[in-house]
């Protein structure tokens, strides 16, 4: 089998009512670039890098990569993988061209299930937990009053999940108040998981830390810059809740100085852009050597939601799937089948060849952007 052809479809979509995170920071368009690789076999992969700014991973894709693709066999993925991040490392060893690869590499993993006529996870490693589904957590709840936002918490957790995670990083009273609001609404029997989007230096995010151990939070996720690896190891040091963190992180190589220093419990790589499935199994088998539990990062259309799926399902010390409880247009629309969610949040692993996506006409339509 050949490539023939290389291509990013970017869609994108501008949100009702801007959602709130840190630092007064508030998120107003979600962008998507899905790389769409045909073959002379007629198969089709579909793939997406991290794609806020989506024109920057077209641009990577269509000048630096796709125009030594094309001819290559897609099912070489490890050396095609390879390649890319040699080609980009000279300029990019975090950043965009690896989330460029991540999207290529996993439309290759896409094509390769295709291929082979199974779903990704089968080549993946199969069912790691043996009951063909997965846990999943109710994300995400963005800055809002403390009642607004209890009320979505009691919404989610109705549902069954048995976690919900929530965006804070406002200062620490207003903080409390929305922590002190969301447990009362969703109770003792269901989780509080907290993600500060890197929105507070170590004195802040100390006090902050343990106002969240005396609600009994569950992880306290991204308190810090990602640039602060010391001060994730300093944090650790002093608390107890669980430190989850790596969003923001890059490659093998980023993660490894992470788990060194002892700066994280949950390890949350983002396959988006990371370096796709092909590098986040390989990160995932590294925290295992650390004995760190991972939870892959997971804010992206449906192509990004099917991938971490597939790597979830296949790799054993992955716990907790982010399901986007947002009505995001370009979440469920891009699945093939419907995912099926029992009422605990268990997900069940889907069984298309592939990763199981598509980009249906109308959605191309109504959402592409230049
Ligand atoms: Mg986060």
């Amino acid at each position: 089998m050949k490539i023939t052809d290389v291509k990013v479809v970017t869609l994108g979509h501008k949100l009702p009512e801007p959602n709130g995170c840190s630092r007064g920071r508030a998120i107003s368009f979600r962008g998507a670039a899905l790389v769409v690789i045909e073959t002379d076999e007629g198969l089709q992969g579909i793939g997406e890098g991290y794609g806020p700014e989506y024109y920057i991973v077209k641009t990577i894709v269509d000048r630096k990569f796709k125009p030594w693709l094309i001819g290559e066999d897609p099912l070489d993925i490890e050396r095609l993988w390879r390649k890319m991040l040699m080609t980009t490392v000279y300029w990019d060893q975090k950043g965009q061209g690896v989330a460029a690869a991540s999207g290529v590499d996993m439309a290759l993993w896409d094509l390769a299930g295709k291929y082979y006529g199974v779903p990704t996870y089968k080549l993946l490693g199969g069912d790691a937990r043996g009951n063909m589904k997965i846990q999943a957590y109710a994300s995400d709840l963005f800055w809002d009053t403390p009642s607004n936002m209890a009320k979505t918490a009691k919404k989610h957790a109705a549902k069954g999940f048995p976690i919900v995670k929530t965006h804070l990083g406002n200062g620490l009273v207003e903080d409390e108040k929305r922590v002190k609001a969301i447990k009362d609404a969703i109770g003792d029997d269901v989780g509080l998981m907290v993600d500060m989007n890197c929105g507070y230096d170590r004195v802040e995010a100390l006090k902050l830390g343990r106002m969240l151990e005396k609600h009994g939070v569950y992880w306290y996720e991204e308190p810090l810059s990602p640039y602060d690896v010391d001060g994730y190891a300093y944090l650790k040091s002093k608390l107890d809740i669980p430190i989850a963190t790596g969003e923001n992180e890059y490659t093998k190589w980023g993660f490894k100085e992470l788990f060194q220093k002892n700066g994280v419990d949950f390890a949350m790589p983002d396959i988006m852009r990371c370096g796709g499935i092909t590098e986040t199994k390989k990160i995932c088998a590294l925290a295992e050597a650390f004995n760190i539990a991972c939870s892959p990062h997971n804010y992206t259309t449906g192509v990004g939601l099917a991938a971490t799926l597939h790597l979830i399902a296949s790799t054993p010390n992955c716990d907790w799937l982010e399901l986007d409880m947002a009505d995001y247009p370009l979440y469920h629309s891009l699945l093939k089948r419907p995912l099926e969610i029992d009422n605990k949040g268990m997900i069940k692993i889907p069984q298309d060849p592939g990763l199981g996506v598509e980009i249906r006409k109308d959605i191309l339509k109504k959402y592409s952007v230049n």
